[in-house]
């Protein structure tokens, strides 16, 4: 398992509190993805976003592409960000990518005192309750709801007991605290979705000004998703 950054370039006093780690497909990262993850650096201070690309997505269909070219495109849409690192642990663990075993090992590399921070979009979010060992998740880490357009925020009845319990009065309980809080967050809003994305290339439509520019370098080049 490798995390690659630069983090390392920045030195302790520059770093502020919390990881926070954002779960994907990534099939392909887009915009969507990445305008999210800086927003909420900006926004919170948190140290460090990592994006966690997965091998076997549990709740969507396999994807078409391999889990090392997804892991590739990761890997090119933020090789100028030095606040964002990729970390391959659920392709390099294979199987299906549960974010209960994702968890657990960060945790445990992490310490117990440092704030985890998972942030989720409103349609995950919603589908949490399909999650394996789902209500387990917040002994973990925090999550924060990113509003999704197109996505309505009403929680399904069983979600709403799960919100009561753990609701954070303010943001500043992501960072006074290592984990068990949940935040709804309004990040810039941007309607994309990877299956926009595959779907203009299945069209051969243009993909431009979605994703990186070297991320659809790489689809054009590798004749994905078409
Ligand atoms: P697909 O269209 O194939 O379902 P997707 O665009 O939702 O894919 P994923 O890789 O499944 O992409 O998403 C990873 C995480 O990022 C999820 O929590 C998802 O809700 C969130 N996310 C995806 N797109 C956006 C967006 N435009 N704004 C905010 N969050 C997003």
């Amino acid at each position: 398992m490798t995390i690659d950054s630069s983090l390392s370039a920045l030195s302790a006093g520059q770093r502020s509190k919390g990881v926070v780690i954002m779960g994907g497909t990534f099939d392909p990262i887009h915009h969507g993805h990445l305008r999210s993850a800086i927003d909420l650096l900006d926004k919170h201070g948190f140290k460090e976003l990592r994006l966690v690309p997965c091998f076997q997505p549990v709740h969507k269909d396999r994807p078409n592409v391999s889990a090392l070219q997804r892991l590739d495109m990761v890997r090119l849409s933020i090789e100028n960000d030095s606040r964002l690192c990729v970390d391959d642990r659920e392709i390099t663990r294979e199987g299906p990518s549960y974010t209960i075993d994702t968890l657990k090992t960060i945790r445990s590399e992490i310490g117990e005192s440092e704030p985890l921070i998972m942030v989720l979009g409103t349609d995950s979010f919603l589908s949490l309750p399909t999650w394996a060992d789902w209500w387990d998740l917040t002994e973990y880490c925090h999550i924060v709801v990113v509003a999704r357009p197109g996505w309505d925020s009403e929680y399904i009845s069983e979600l709403n007991a799960f919100y009561e319990n753990h609701r954070a009065l303010s943001a500043i309980e992501l960072q006074s605290a290592p984990a068990g809080k949940v935040w709804l967050e309004t990040l810039t809003p941007l309607g994309i979705s990877s299956s926009m994305i595959r779907n203009l290339c299945r069209q051969s439509l243009s993909i431009a000004y979605l994703l990186p520019k070297a991320v659809q370098e790489y689809i054009d080049h590798n004749q994905l998703y078409k």
